[in-house]
């Protein structure tokens, strides 16, 4: 059976050893003068989005030349092939990494070659998803547009950050071009904020829905569907679940509080994804062990291949 991953983010997966010889390379004091960098990026405690999103600054820090891009993207690879996966979908919002010297061409071009040694190697199969970050109007357009001109480089568009106040009608013109190029679309939506946002994601041409697993919030005790959860139900649209990154943001207090098992249960198109790595201090292996207490009989079965739902064709 082949495997997939879809939802994973590049800058919340660095291995800590990398984290630790990238920084000693730059001198990144905030890495290179602590002892566990493990610890020093989990966020599983956190009690705060700020506090989650601080660690993003450090790794962001270390993906600044080629060659780093490179190398990261490269191991990301080699650790979801440890992890028996076969298609990796990877994510990154370009524009951290453009520098002086570095063009969003070029920070394409780097994670691709990355993936590229990494299937020469091993066999697994990896493309980008690009990224706008919600909360910033400029940088959404800009890398829909990004996306349109190197679509041949890239496998698919999304939205991410804050959801909250940031639905994806925000951005409908963006979305609209960039799904007229046929460039696939994934929305970060139904973590931060509820039904009204997946709903809306569907409407702006998303395919699939990153988390989405707030769709239970249309659902009622009696398990009758509102519109959207049917629409969704209905129309097979796959849900990103990031169970250990749901835990992480206090959505739900343990694996058994997490809807997973219901959504299933119910039908709806499930995957198991890792979200990030290093912040969640996870890997798709822990994430089949979490699924199993969140009451998934056959959790392996979730990570399944599917044509229809991969953007990797
Ligand atoms: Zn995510």
């Amino acid at each position: 059976m082949y495997k997939q991953v879809l939802h994973d983010h590049l800058d919340g997966g660095l291995r800590p050893s990398t984290a630790r010889d990238l920084a000693k390379q730059i001198d990144y004091k905030p890495i290179v003068e602590i002892d566990n960098v493990a610890d020093f990026f989990d966020r599983s405690s956190s009690t705060s989005l700020e506090n989650y999103l601080e660690a993003f600054t450090h790794s962001i820090a270390l993906m600044q030349t080629f060659s780093n891009l490179e190398q990261i993207a490269y191991e990301a690879a080699l650790d979801m092939h440890q992890n028996n996966i076969n298609f990796y979908e990877s994510r990154y919002a370009p524009f951290y990494s453009v520098n002086d010297t570095l063009s969003p061409k070029d920070v394409i071009n780097a994670i691709n070659s990355g993936f590229k040694q990494a299937e020469n190697e091993c066999g697994i199969v990896s493309g980008l998803i690009l990224c706008g970050m919600r909360h910033d109007p400029d940088n959404v357009k800009a890398v829909a547009e990004l996306a349109i001109d190197y679509k041949k480089l890239i496998i698919g568009f999304d939205i991410a950050g804050p959801e909250l106040n940031y639905l994806p009608s925000m951005y409908k013109d963006s979305f609209l071009k960039v799904k007229n190029e046929g460039i696939n679309i994934t929305i970060h939506a139904g973590e931060g904020d509820g039904v009204n946002s997946i709903q809306e994601a569907l409407d702006n041409g998303a395919k699939r829905i990153g988390h989405g697993v707030r769709i239970i919030e249309d659902i009622n005790e009696d398990n009758e569907l509102g519109n959207t959860a049917d629409y969704v139900l209905q129309n097979n649209i796959p849900l990103e679940i990031c169970i250990t990154s749901n835990l992480h943001t206090n959505m739900y207090k343990s694996p058994q509080d997490h809807p997973i098992s219901r959504l299933h249960n119910l039908g709806f198109n499930i995957s198991l994804n890792t979200d990030n790595r290093l912040m969640s201090n996870t890997s798709i292996d822990n994430e089949l062990k979490i699924a199993k207490i969140a009451g998934i009989e056959d959790p392996a079965s979730l990570l399944k291949y599917s044509a229809s739902d991969s953007f990797l064709n």
